[in-house]
Parts: C-alpha cells; structure tokens; sequence
C-alpha cells in the first residue's frame, strides 16, 4: 500500500462495492476511502491525483450500478462524523454531505421545519442529492438549498451559493468533485402539519414503487413532458425479464434485481428497454442512475 502509507486505517483495498449499494451488485474497487477529517481528504485527494488513480465519490450508493468487474480507481466515502455533522440554526441547518437524507427529513419535520419533506422515502446522503437534486412530484432539494461547500481536486475548498448554484431536473451546475455540506433554509411550520405529509407521501411512494426490492430507483430520466416509466408501461415491456434483472410490476421505470442477478443482466435490461421505447415511440431514453 505504497501510495497510501500511513493511511492504512482508512484505506481499504480491493473492497466489494456490492454491500456498498441499494443494488449490491458489481465488483471490487481498487482502493475504498473512508477520511476522518478534511486535510485527510486532501491527503488523500493529492496522492489519487500525483498517482493517477482516478476518484469517485461514494455516497449511499442508491442512484449507482457497479459493473460486475469492480472499478479501477479509489472510492471515497464520507462517513466519519465531520461530514456527516447536522446542525440547525434558526430556520437554517447546515448538513454534511456524509449524512443520511432520511434522517434530515425527520429531524426538520420534529423542529417544526418544512422545505424538504418532499424527500421522504427517498434514500440515500445528503451529498448524493445535492449532486443528483433528487426530488419527484412533490418538490427537489434544491429548492431547500441556499449554499454549498465544495472541494476541488486541488484541494481548494469554497462555497457556491443561489443565484449562481442552480438546481434543474436530477442535475446541478456544480463541477467540483467533492460535495462537503449544504445549508438548507427552511420555514416554521406546524410539525403536525408537516408530519402528516410526510406520512402521505410515505404512503404514495409505498404504493408505487417497488421499495422492499433490490433496485436503484428509477433507471432513466422523464423525458421532457413525458413519464419514462408509462412509456415503458405503454411498450408492454413490465415483467420483461434478462438473467435475474426484471422490469418491476409496480413501477416500470424500476429494474428489480432477483436472486443470481448481475450487473451485466441490469445492464442488457437498460438496452433492450431503450431500443423498444425507441422503435415504438421515437424517443431516446437518458439513464438517471450511473454505472461505475
Ligand atoms: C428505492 C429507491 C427510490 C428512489 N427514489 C428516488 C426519487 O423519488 N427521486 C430521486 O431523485 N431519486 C430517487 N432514488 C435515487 C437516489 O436515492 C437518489 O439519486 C439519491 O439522491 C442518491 O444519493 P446517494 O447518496 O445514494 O448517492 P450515490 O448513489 O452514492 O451517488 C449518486 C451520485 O452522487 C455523487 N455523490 C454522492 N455524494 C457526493 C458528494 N459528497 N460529493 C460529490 N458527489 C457525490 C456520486 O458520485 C454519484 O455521481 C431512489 C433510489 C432508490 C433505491
């Protein structure tokens, strides 16, 4: 561990990323990277760069795909508490990128906040939906998000805030590679009030998707005005099934992933809907999730 001496307690190599996502599939990373603290970070980030490793970072791991392969590069997490740090101020609360979106939800809805209950029953961290802007029908996070602090591979930490930080359908204007925090503003509101639409969204999502499976949420982008998963509906396609990947009943825009399923099922799966939906409707679909 040449690259990473010294770092021994926070660098794991050649570690299964399959745990590490709502999917669990895929193979190894190279090098998996859990930094205590932000010169850590930068530590680590100057040697990746001055060796050529090629950095990813990892949040939940609910919006990716790992190919069966694994990925050749290093995979950093923020999981140690100071960026996962959540602290309220007012209306306002600041969140590290490491901490966990549900949780944020909760806690906000308990201090009688309102902004992000839109994200209920969505998974993943705080940092993953500031760099995908989750959200669906009800509202996005950006709305709720005022300011974020960012690093750049050169190790260069700063903050972009509204108007120039833009939020727009599952994409951000933010290039820098790492998300470290975001300070959300919020309103008061009555925690009953709140608290009961979080419970109706809870119950839409339940209703719709296919929560107590193994998926990545929906797999493509809405095409402009339109819903990718009625026009995979519409293409007769729920239930279609490759190796131990199928298109869930629930909600065509999910690909379950059944017991033997590897990425490579996932992957044949996404190019057999996207060629039908294509023949049949003449529209391109845009993946939402990623593959590493
Ligand atoms: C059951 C289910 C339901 C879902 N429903 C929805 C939904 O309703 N709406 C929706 O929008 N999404 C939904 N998703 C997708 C997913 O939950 C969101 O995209 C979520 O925001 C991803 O967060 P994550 O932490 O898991 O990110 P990951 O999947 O780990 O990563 C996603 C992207 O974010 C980047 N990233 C993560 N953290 C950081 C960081 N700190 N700095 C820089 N980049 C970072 C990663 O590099 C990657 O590009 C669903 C997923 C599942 C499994």
């Amino acid at each position: 561990m040449g690259i990473f001496s010294g770092l021994e307690d926070i660098v794991e190599t050649d570690h299964p990323l399959a745990k590490r996502t709502w999917y669990g599939l895929g193979g190894p990373a190279d090098y998996f990277i859990r930094p205590q603290t932000t010169e850590q970070l930068k530590d680590v980030v100057r040697r990746c760069d001055e060796n050529g490793i090629r950095m990813y970072v990892m949040g939940f791991g609910s919006n990716l795909l790992i190919e069966d392969e694994g990925l050749r590069g290093a995979v950093i997490k923020f999981e140690a508490e100071p960026f996962a740090h959540i602290e309220f101020e007012g209306h306002e609360v600041t969140a590290g990128a490491g901490a966990e979106l549900s949780k944020l939800v909760l806690t906000c809805v308990e201090k009688g906040l309102s902004g992000i209950e839109a994200l209920t029953g969505i998974p993943g961290s705080v940092g993953g939906a500031v760099r995908m802007n989750a959200g669906g029908n009800f509202g996005d996070f950006g709305a709720a998000v005022e300011t974020v602090t960012l690093m750049d591979k050169a190790g260069n930490i700063f903050e972009k805030s509204k108007p120039e930080l833009v939020f727009d359908y599952r994409q951000t204007n933010i290039t820098a590679k790492f998300i470290l925090s975001a300070r959300l503003k919020l309103s008061a509101a009555d925690p009953e009030q709140v608290m009961r639409t979080v419970k109706e969204i809870w119950i839409y999502k339940k209703n719709s998707q296919p929560l107590n499976t193994k998926n990545s949420g929906c797999i493509f982008k809405n095409p402009r005005g339109v819903s990718a998963g009625a026009l995979i509906d519409r293409a007769g396609l729920k239930g279609l099934r490759i190796g131990g990947a199928v298109v869930s009943d629930k909600h065509a825009n999910f690909i379950i992933a059944e017991n033997g399923c590897t990425s490579r099922d996932v992957m044949r799966l996404i190019e057999a809907i996207k060629q039908r939906v294509q023949e049949q409707f003449d529209v391109e679909l845009e993946l939402e999730i990623e593959i590493w």
